[in-house]
């Protein structure tokens, strides 16, 4: 067996190799003093706007904020209901109880993992104000159905692509599918910062001029706040993290597809489940998630190969604790409860190389 333990994404080789721009991009932001919605910030804006073919883009301080914020301008608050899959990370709930309103949780699609389009359409009620899709692991949710609804109900669509950068649906970007997409940069993302950071993307005018807003205490200009706002701002420092990042990040998502590709050669054929893309989708594989039915002989595999794996997520949101008092229980959505018990993440991550690749596969093929 080659040496070596195989990391889950490897931050730290990630900045060795961009070191003298990274630090020569920081080092520039200090000596201008420039910290809070500085020069940089407004390039990132610009440049990930241009990168999501988005009209605009405000940066915020975290995904789970760019959400909630999202929610706020578009007039949601108590007494209104969103709805989104119970199969996601915890934050996309939390951003609707943020803003004041009600999740509404739906099971997902067995085959690509995302939010239901019919389980949706049940879903909607007389309060329903918002779909909040979620394009888990790097694949789109299937929007059209789900733009459907929306035009239908007349509902806001705001998109969870805390995981979808760079992603297309029928070619167009993620974020820029719904009314607002909302993007997290923390670390592990595929666009992530060296500390919490998050964007929002949107084509229309008059909401990105509310997120400026919003974001910084509801101020516009100094000192006059026609809102009620927040700090949530991003970083002047992350964000010039950011752009040397987002120059890569077209090749290093082609790296995430190359490496998904040999994952699914290598795996075709074995006991574990690959995963499917979608025919609308280009992928960008921040998780590459295989379903198998002896989830601890797969994980004790991968632990002896010295391989680091993960599961996303063990719970669905329904099942947990914090979200007891909206009344769901076990049996709620069997979709994501048969799918949860069954999943394992494997290391993915643009750096990855064959060798790793290999003993990841061979550790799963020996179940
Ligand atoms: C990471 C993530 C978030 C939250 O982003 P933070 O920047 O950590 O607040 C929200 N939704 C999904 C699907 C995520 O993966």
């Amino acid at each position: 067996m080659s040496a070596g333990k195989i990391p889950f994404v490897d931050l730290g080789q990630q900045y060795q190799a961009l070191k003298s721009e990274i630090d020569a991009a920081v080092t520039a932001g200090m000596s201008r003093g420039d910290f809070i919605l500085g020069e940089d910030v407004a390039a990132f804006e610009r440049e990930f706007a241009a990168f999501c073919r988005a009209e605009h883009c405000i940066g915020v301080s975290d995904g789970v904020d760019a959400l909630q914020l999202a929610l706020r301008v578009l007039g949601i608050g108590p007494g209104d209901e969103v709805i989104l899959p119970t199969h996601t990370f915890i934050a996309t709930a939390l951003a609707v109880w943020q803003a004041g309103a009600k999740p509404v949780l739906v099971d997902v699609d067995p085959r690509h993992y995302t939010m239901d389009p019919e389980a949706t359409a049940r879903a909607i009620t007389s309060r329903t104000k918002a779909l909040m899709p979620v394009h888990l692991y790097g694949q789109p949710a299937d929007m059209d159905p789900l733009l459907d609804l929306a035009r239908k109900h007349k509902l806001s669509v705001v998109e969870d692509a805390a995981q979808a950068h760079g992603a297309e649906y029928k070619g167009r970007r993620c974020g820029t599918l719904g009314d607002v997409g909302c993007f997290s940069f923390y670390p592990g993302k595929n666009l992530g910062a060296y500390g919490d950071a998050g964007g929002i993307t949107t084509q229309r005018g008059d909401l990105a001029n509310q997120l400026r807003i919003l974001r910084n205490y509801g101020q516009q200009p100094k000192n006059v706040h026609p809102l009620k706002g927040f700090n949530s701002r991003l970083d002047n420092l992350q964000a010039a993290i950011l752009r040397v990042k987002l120059r890569r990040l077209e090749g290093s998502n082609g790296y995430r597809r190359s490496a998904a590709t040999r994952y699914g050669e290598l795996l075709r054929d074995s006991k574990v489940h690959t995963p499917a893309t979608a025919p609308y989708a280009k992928h960008v594989w921040h998780l590459y998630v295989i379903e198998t039915d002896n989830r601890p002989a797969v994980q004790a595999a991968l632990d002896a190969a010295g391989a680091s794996h993960g599961v996303h997520y063990p719970t669905p949101v329904h099942l947990h604790e914090a979200f007891r008092d909206l009344g769901y229980g076990r049996g709620s959505f069997p979709v994501a409860e048969a799918l949860t018990p069954r999943i394992v993440s494997l290391p993915i991550f643009p750096e990855i190389t064959e060798d790793q690749l290999q003993r990841v596969a061979t550790a799963c093929r020996s179940v």
